[in-house]
């Protein structure tokens, strides 16, 4: 996967080595090539074997929600029962039930219940991922979740890139006054945010700031209000759009040159040509259709022939897409956007590293990058994306460190 980000028709360019190693020095990639030639070059380092598997870079979610407390099951059920979005609002149900048992929660809490998330998802060859907040919907919480998403960071083996949103959802405290939390949003909680990154999280970057451009969220007036309010801080921006209504978010974050448009379902052809006309990735989301048993995917082969970087996510949260395991979601890329598995590969590893701004550190395996590789326990790499519903990690390996997961003997 060498060579940076494949933009449109050229996805799937996986540089395939048959037979072939890595050498790697304290958790830095330093040579790839064959194997017979490294062992030639390098007789007496020490050796992993790695025959028989498909080794491939670690896998990168470049969207997930993956930091929240409860969960809700009873809405699930209530949607198979048929009853209507109104309905589950009025039992309790929707993201503000999540935001209510986070607003609720303290920082150990909420770190507690994540943290057997992020395992999962390493152990299912996940080595980086990007996690938003937006259960809390008020500075104070909202920080709390920052704060569990640093605490993570440093105490997991997976790397966490965090994202502040805010605009999630409109809380119920100003249920009828949309413009009116936007404002909160851009006159405090930015501000507020950038204040206490500064002093809580040493030289890290700034987090990404995202926003819920969709009917019953922010509507387009209000996301470019947020997104401009956050650029002209300083924040990289990130985008929710077209999840159920097109309104013009996908071509706001072209504009602005937001890192990536996400979820991009209803997306229309000349929002499809604003992101090929520029560096914002799209960030398909195949598990959440899938989780509503919606028909509608993103439009991927339209995206592809128009020149867009296409990354594909897990999207996992309570709502929606429960879901930890981004070999699911590349299997859900091949048979709903009809992607290749070499296709789904690539938009889960380099395009998925670009989208957010980490494309120089991981997503290929090349000298200079992290040395975070997953050994997967299958004959050709075809079988990721062929195969559902199990894990087929056997290993991962994250800065050089090995981690087994599964088909040891102990
Ligand atoms: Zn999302």
């Amino acid at each position: 996967m060498r060579g940076g980000a494949q933009r449109g028709l050229a996805l799937g360019n996986l540089g395939l080595i048959e037979n072939g190693a890595v050498l790697v020095q304290d958790g830095i990639i330093q040579e790839v090539g064959s194997s017979d030639a490294m062992l030639r070059k390098h007789p007496s380092e020490d050796k992993f074997d790695a025959s028989g598997f498909v080794v491939l870079p670690g896998l990168v979610d470049p969207h997930t929600h993956a930091v929240w407390v409860g969960d809700r099951a009873r809405e699930f059920e209530m949607r198979l029962q048929g009853k209507s979005y109104l309905e589950i609002m009025e039992a309790g149900g929707g993201i503000v039930s999540t935001v209510k048992a986070v607003r609720q929660s303290n920082v150990a809490q909420i770190v507690s219940e994540s943290r057997s998330r992020l395992r999962t998802m390493f152990e299912h060859g996940t080595t980086t991922a990007e996690v938003k907040t937006g259960y809390g919907l008020s500075l104070d919480a909202e920080l709390r979740l920052l704060e569990a998403i640093l605490i993570l960071d440093e105490t997991e083996a997976i790397d966490l890139i965090p994202t502040f949103l805010g605009a999630h959802a409109v809380p119920p405290e100003f249920k009828n006054d949309v413009d009116g939390y936007t404002r909160l949003v851009c006159d405090e909680m930015l501000p507020g945010v950038k204040k206490w990154w500064q002093k809580n999280a040493g030289s890290r970057k700034l987090p990404f700031v995202d926003v819920f451009c969709e009917t019953g969220a922010f509507n387009l007036a209000q996301s470019r209000r947020i997104l401009e309010t956050a650029k002209q801080l300083g924040f990289p921006l990130k985008i929710h759009a077209d999840e159920f209504d097109n309104l013009g978010g996908a071509s706001l974050a072209a504009e602005l040159h937001a890192a990536s448009a996400d979820h991009l379902v209803v997306t229309s052809s000349s929002d499809i040509e604003a992101l090929g006309n520029s560096e914002t990735v799209a960030v398909s989301l195949p598990c959440t259709p899938f989780g509503l048993a919606e028909k509608e995917y993103s439009p991927a082969q339209e995206m592809l022939e128009k020149g867009v970087t296409l990354a594909i996510a897990t999207d996992i949260n309570p709502g929606t897409a429960w879901c930890e395991n981004m070999q699911f979601a590349i299997a859900l890329a091949c048979r709903y956007l009809k992607l290749t598995p070499a296709q789904a590969i690539a938009a889960a590893t380099i395009n998925a590293a670009f989208a957010i701004s980490q494309n120089q550190r991981v997503g290929s395996i090349e000298p200079g990058k992290q040395a975070d590789l997953v050994l997967f326990d299958i004959p050709d790499y075809r079988h990721l994306g062929y195969r559902f519903g199990v894990n087929l990690a056997h290993t991962v390996i994250k800065k050089g460190k090995i981690y087994p997961i599964r088909g040891y003997d102990d």
